[in-house]
């Protein structure tokens, strides 16, 4: 079975291009999703992050998300540690996940693939571009967010240029060309690879 990367930047339209697979029967697995639900589950993960980030990061075995953003949001090498904790069991869920599929190929949508080093594990990794107005556009609307927040984020993520060149296959979100027909050509392209494999 084909295991998919999906990554692209904030608003670029992961969320939106992996709910057209899962309408094609494609399984999804959503990293930070899933990510959100190990710290609260994982033991592993839970005690590594009291262990760093002090007891008062759960409150009654719940994970106390606001007191965790609080002390990453504005600090990179904690930002990095809290990483460093919840990527390897993640990238471990989604593998053991994705051997659990039955259908030709699932996919594994996140933010940082490549930057966590969960694209070494998968066959092809597909990006989602858009251009940086649209963006900021999307996620003021979304989030209600102000621009120079989202700027503030932007500017944190790997430049998306690059992180494109890095992709197999990239599908271009940009409301002028048409979303799922890219969806589609792919979407068969895979379903031959994985047949001919067979
Ligand atoms: P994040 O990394 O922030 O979670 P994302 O890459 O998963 O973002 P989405 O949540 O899929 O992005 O899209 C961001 C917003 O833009 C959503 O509100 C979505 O509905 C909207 N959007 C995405 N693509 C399109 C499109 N082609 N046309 C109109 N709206 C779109």
């Amino acid at each position: 079975m084909l295991k998919i990367g999906l990554t692209g930047g904030i608003g670029s339209g992961k969320s939106t291009v992996a709910k057209i697979f899962e309408v094609l029967g494609i399984p999804v697995y959503y990293a930070d999703t899933e990510a959100k639900r190990l710290m609260n589950i994982n033991e592993k993960i839970k005690e590594s992050i009291r262990q760093h980030f002090g007891e008062a990061t759960y409150k009654n075995e719940d994970l106390d998300r606001k007191y965790l953003a609080d002390i990453v949001f504005n600090n990179p090498e904690k930002l990095e540690l809290l990483n460093a904790l919840i990527h390897p069991v993640t990238i471990k869920d989604a593998e053991e996940w994705m051997q659990r599929q039955a259908a030709p190929y699932s996919i594994k949508e996140a933010a940082l693939l490549f930057e966590s080093g969960a694209a070494e594990n998968l066959d092809f990794v597909i990006g989602v571009y858009a251009p940086q107005a649209l963006r900021i556009k999307r996620v003021m609307k979304r989030d209600n967010l102000a621009q120079d927040e989202i700027v503030k984020r932007i500017n944190r993520q790997v430049n998306e240029e690059m992180k494109m060149k890095l992709c197999d296959f990239v599908i271009t979100n940009n409301e002028q060309e048409l979303l799922i027909p890219q969806v589609l050509k792919l979407h068969q392209h895979f379903i031959s690879l994985a047949n001919s494999s067979l």
